[in-house]
């Protein structure tokens, strides 16, 4: 029997999401776990069999229906050897054989893949981007990943790094960023980087309805920046704006790299949606060149959370 269908795993700090797929990147079921992180690799390993265990059962299928198990996890990793090389949110995981572990456990062929790639992936072969041939994708959330695809294939580059769309310098001498360098996109355009930069501005004196949270040393998020900035504030405003800049830069240097047919923003500060869109788009605009008609096409993600689920299996179903 030719296996048609395929699981895919989002491995997360606090939750293991899982689904099954079908050979036309359907999502048919899924299931969540918590991770348990503090638990450890072997442990870890145990919850994801438990997930894949009960994502077989409750298909009524029998386990050889399934092709392979692919795995989107933080990483560093490697998808080659099938190692995640350290994960901040999974304690334990030192050059963790992943692959080839879960595979023992499960019975089924497993591939492994860095989760922005995955969600990539799954935006290219069933959501936003599933009538092009190249895309980059950006995740706008606590931090900026992202993903690039060329010509049908996912491209990692030899040290498994490509896509790192988040640490493009796109302020030279910037805001310090954890990776090392300074001004990269994520320390401007990440949820939380909105969120800092109005309360720096504030803090330094700039007239601000946020003004008093920031003096009481209240939290609050890029959402609040966005209401702001919905009701007039001219800070919320400004930061928005430059937030649409430093993206729409971002994007102009892809487009001279890559030429990709599109561009997908994902992520939490997607939910702005046509505040986001329009302000991403008028700025490629203005600062975009004139003379080809080579623009891509800019778009807002349309799986949300699943399309981790859905890429890692459709890049395991791939490798089958
Ligand atoms: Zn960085």
């Amino acid at each position: 029997m030719t296996s048609t269908y395929t699981i895919g795993v989002d491995l997360g700090g606090t939750n293991i999401k899982g689904g099954v797929c079908d050979a036309a990147h359907q999502l048919l079921s899924q299931h969540t776990l918590p991770t348990e992180a503090p638990g450890g690799f072997e442990h870890v390993l145990g919850r994801m069999a438990q997930l894949v265990d009960e994502l077989v059962e409750r298909s009524g299928m029998p386990r050889d229906a399934f092709d392979a198990i692919g795995v989107g996890a933080p990483g560093p990793l490697s998808h080659a050897r099938g190692i995640i090389h350290a994960a901040p949110n999974l304690p334990g995981f030192v050059d963790a054989p992943l692959r080839d572990r879960f595979s023992e456990r499960t019975g089924l062929r497993v591939a492994l893949e860095n989760d922005a790639n995955a969600a990539a992936y799954g935006e290219f072969v069933a959501g936003a981007a599933s009538d092009a041939r190249s895309m980059v994708m950006l995740t706008l959330g606590t931090g900026v990943g992202g993903g690039v695809v060329l010509d049908g294939e996912l491209w990692r580059g030899p040290f498994d790094n490509a896509g790192e769309v988040g640490h493009m310098i796109i302020e030279p001498g910037g805001r310090p960023c954890p990776c090392g360098q300074r001004g990269c996109l994520e320390r401007y355009a990440s949820a939380n980087a909105v969120a800092e930069r109005l309360a720096e501005a504030a803090a330094g004196g700039e007239v601000c309805a946020l003004g008093s949270k920031v003096a009481r040393g209240e939290a609050f998020d890029a959402r609040d920046v966005l209401a702001a900035r919905a009701d007039g504030d001219a800070l919320a405003r400004r930061i928005w704006d430059e937030t649409c800049r430093y993206l729409a830069l971002c994007m102009v240097n892809l487009q001279h790299l890559l030429n990709p047919e599109v561009i997908v923003l994902a992520g939490g500060l997607i939910n702005a949606g046509d505040v986001l869109l329009s302000g991403v788009r008028s700025h490629f605009q203005t600062e975009s060149w004139k003379i080809a008609p080579d623009h891509p096409d800019i778009r807002l993600a349309t799986l949300g959370t699943n399309a981790g689920t859905i890429g890692a299996a459709a890049l395991a179903h791939r490798e089958a």
